[in-house]
């Protein structure tokens, strides 16, 4: 058993860290002040800028195929990079990318929604929850009529990600009420903002927000159906399979920064006339973290190997995202704890962390969700305990 990095991860690694070290981190002080005035840290021009110049690092398309000008990279390599991108709280991302999904598109829904997507000319969003169906995905009720050539959508979406910006959405939206959700009863449509949806901010505690989308008496031509009619649900699931383990691989480098935060600070902070890293209280935090994120490590790049194996990563994902996300809270909670009052202030990034990573434990399945994947994999026998090894 060998749990060295090859030359190659070490390298796309390394180069990925100086990219976030020498071209995104220092824009962080400027980011919490903005933040600090109710302002985004980054503006979209700002994130494309850096995206193009990542892409002259060679950091372009980290999931998307060659022949759309993307790297195509391995799970485990993707993980190993979103986990560097987690090192700074600027709201960054590498650029080249588009919802997996959007590769069910036919030749012409391509050319107008995957590849303008792909070159950040056009933003997307995916909305499958609503206000009566979130982790009951299959409650879905938004539906959709055929009217001639065209389909017609009524209904309400909501906590859509990028829906304040996105000018079309990856709408999944119920065709058959007779067959059911899980039965082939829904589709999923490519809805253009001007077919006339409309979205509406919705506060949160983290910086930026979801959105709520409506739609009333929204015509959409059946040339826009993504996939085959009554696949909705299953390209929805395919959606939200996908950042299983990337959500993970970026906890782990909050909680790998915010670490040698904590750490520095106990060297550093003088109480009753020692370090405070000199106490056991202090001692023990830093030592149960770096416990939690070693175990949380090994549990995500699993998850990618498994990925990368072609086998079914659900639960080894499932296993990654529900430990990773809770590791990462623990873990930020202890760095504020450490910080003392300095940890709850604006001027460092520890609460905005502390808010950013509390949504890890709830969306693309809850926590609670994911112990439903695992227990039930365990107790209908789909997975053995001990997983591949046995
Ligand atoms: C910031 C943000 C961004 C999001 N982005 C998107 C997006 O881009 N697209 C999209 O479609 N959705 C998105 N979501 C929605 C997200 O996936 C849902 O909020 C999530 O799945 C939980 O659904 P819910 O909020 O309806 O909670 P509910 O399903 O109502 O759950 C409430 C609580 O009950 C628990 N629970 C529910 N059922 C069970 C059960 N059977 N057993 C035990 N416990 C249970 C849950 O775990 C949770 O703790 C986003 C949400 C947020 C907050």
């Amino acid at each position: 058993m060998d749990f060295s990095l090859s030359d190659e991860e070490r390298a796309v690694r390394d180069t990925a860290r100086q990219f976030i070290t020498r071209e995104v981190m220092p824009l962080e002080q400027e980011a919490l002040r903005r933040e600090r005035a109710h302002q985004p840290g980054l503006e979209l021009s700002e994130l494309r800028e850096l995206q193009l110049k990542a892409k002259k690092f060679g950091f372009w398309g980290l999931s998307t195929p060659e022949e759309y000008g993307g790297m195509d990279l391995p799970a485990m390599l993707q993980s190993l990079i979103w986990t560097e991108i987690g090192r700074t709280f600027i709201p960054f991302k590498f650029g080249g990318d588009a919802d997996n999904i959007l590769y069910y598109a036919n030749e012409r829904q391509k050319q107008e929604y995957l590849v303008p997507t792909i070159e950040g000319d056009r933003i997307s969003c995916f909305a499958i929850t609503e206000p009566g169906a979130g982790s009951d995905a299959a409650n879905i009720k938004l539906s959709a009529r055929q009217d001639g050539d065209d389909w017609v959508l009524n209904g309400e979406k909501t906590f859509i990600t990028n829906g304040n910006d996105a000018d079309f959405v990856i709408v999944v939206a119920v065709t058959d009420k007779e067959k059911g959700v899980r039965g082939g009863g829904t589709t999923a449509f490519l809805v253009d903002r001007d077919m006339g949806w409309r979205s509406e901010f919705i506060q949160t505690m983290g910086e930026g927000g979801p959105a709520a989308l409506v739609f009333e008496d929204v015509r959409v031509p059946a040339r826009n159906i993504l996939g085959e009619i009554g696949q909705g649900f299953e390209l929805g699931m395919k959606w939200i399979g996908k950042g299983r383990y990337l959500i993970p691989s970026q906890a782990l480098g909050i909680a790998e920064r915010a670490l040698g935060m904590a750490i520095d600070y106990a060297n550093t902070r003088e109480t009753f006339g020692r370090k405070i890293g000199e106490n056991q209280a202090i001692q023990w935090m830093i030592a149960d973290s770096e416990v939690e994120l070693e175990a949380a490590r090994w549990l995500i790049l699993r998850a990618a190997w498994t990925v990368d194996q072609g086998a079914d990563p659900r639960h080894a994902s499932s296993m990654a995202k529900l430990f990773g996300a809770t590791m990462v809270n623990n873990v930020v909670d202890r760095v504020m704890q450490v910080h003392g009052g300095m940890g709850y202030t604006r001027e460092l990034p520890i609460e905005r962390w502390y808010r950013q990573v509390r949504l890890m434990r709830i969306y693309e399945g809850t926590d609670e969700m994911q112990r439903l994947i695992i227990s039930r994999d365990l107790l209908r026998g789909y997975t053995k305990i001990g997983g591949h090894l046995q």
